[in-house]
């Protein structure tokens, strides 16, 4: 109960009021309603009270895990390339073992060597295809002409891989470390997302998802939360971008999994507290297909870094998802 009250000035609520107990026939009740001068006012605390319910009546968050995860594999990866190298991004080998530690879905990405090679393995992967230039020296690869996608021919191809070696005296690759022309399938139909790490001085890894591609810097549309995630958390990061209307499906495009969405986010949450020595990973884009396909990572890069120190996970509740 609240009330309204208008009083002099300099009298405050609550008020003192008394009542016939309804359950215990000739008792008095005392009790103390809050008072506010303006009506205004009493609809905010009451908004306020509503609010309060329903975010108590709401399931509880869970910290999910998964039974397909190799931490270990992961960090010793990143450790041994901290102690080896210092500071820096990890090779497309090394980014490639990485994700799949943690059962992330990167499209299958292939080193050729030769043209041969490019045409051979095009039609392995199957047609159509997309060839870039993979190489640690080379961040934004559109930029310079390193991406040809939608290839449908081995000739195709084949003049991709000649263009890309061209590109490629600008920006040498590392042969022994799996960096130079890649092919990948062509992933078609989904919407770009882009899902990262970043570590914050102050809070420690933070998860960063927001609408992707290479028009993801001019909207800027990318939320963070702290890790670890709930799957709560995860649910608002998703919703809370400006672009979340892309996601549900508008003017005959369909909408997007938004399970699969989150179970990635997840297990990013699960990347990023296990493998301290992650400075930055960025997953950019992330295909985002029709309920019930998944998605896709058709570009990650990994920065390491010494490791972090002080900040320790605290205890959870868990759930383990089978796959
Ligand atoms: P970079 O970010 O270094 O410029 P990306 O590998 O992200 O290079 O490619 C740039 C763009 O090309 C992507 O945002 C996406 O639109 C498109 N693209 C790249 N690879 C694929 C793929 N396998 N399937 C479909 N589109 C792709
Ligand atoms: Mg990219």
């Amino acid at each position: 109960m609240l009330s309204c009250v208008l009083a002099e000035s300099g009298t405050r609520g609550p008020l003192d009021v008394e009542y016939a107990s309804a359950i215990t026939p000739g008792e008095l009740v005392r009790e103390r309603v809050p008072a506010y001068g303006f009506p205004e006012n009493a609809a905010r605390a009451l908004g306020r009270i509503a609010a309060y319910a329903a975010w108590r009546q709401q399931p509880p968050a869970l910290y999910w895990t998964f039974d397909d995860l190799h931490p270990d594999e992961a960090r010793d990866l990143c450790r041994a390339a901290v102690d080896s190298r210092g500071a820096g991004w990890l090779t497309g080998e090394e980014t490639r073992r990485v994700l799949n530690a943690f059962g992330l879905p990167l499209v299958p990405t292939v080193l050729a060597r030769s043209a041969d090679d490019a045409a051979a393995l095009a039609s392995v992967v199957g047609y159509p295809v997309v060839a870039k230039l993979q190489t640690r020296t080379l961040v934004h690869k559109s930029d310079v002409g390193a991406v040809q996608v939608g290839l449908t021919s081995e000739r195709a191809v084949r003049a991709a891989f000649r263009d890309l070696t061209a590109i490629a005296v600008n920006h040498p690759p590392n042969p022994d470390e799996g960096e130079g022309v890649v092919i990948q399938p062509m992933v078609s139909g989904g919407v770009e997302t882009m899902i990262g790490i970043t570590d914050d001085p102050v809070f420690g890894p933070l998860v960063a998802f927001g609408l992707g591609g290479i028009h993801v810097e001019v909207l800027g549309d990318v939320r963070f939360r702290i890790a670890p995630l709930t799957d709560r958390d995860a649910d608002a990061l998703i919703r809370g971008i400006r672009g979340y209307k892309l996601l549900q499906g508008y003017r005959g495009h369909p909408p997007v999994d938004i399970d699969a969405l989150r179970e990635l986010l997840l297990r990013m949450s699960r990347l990023a507290e296990d493998v301290p020595e992650i400075a930055q990973l960025d997953l950019n884009p992330v295909m985002a297909l029709s309920p019930g396909n998944g998605c896709r990572i058709v570009d990650a890069r990994i920065k390491v870094s010494p490791r972090r120190s002080g900040v320790s996970a605290p205890a959870m509740a868990t759930t383990t998802v089978a796959t």
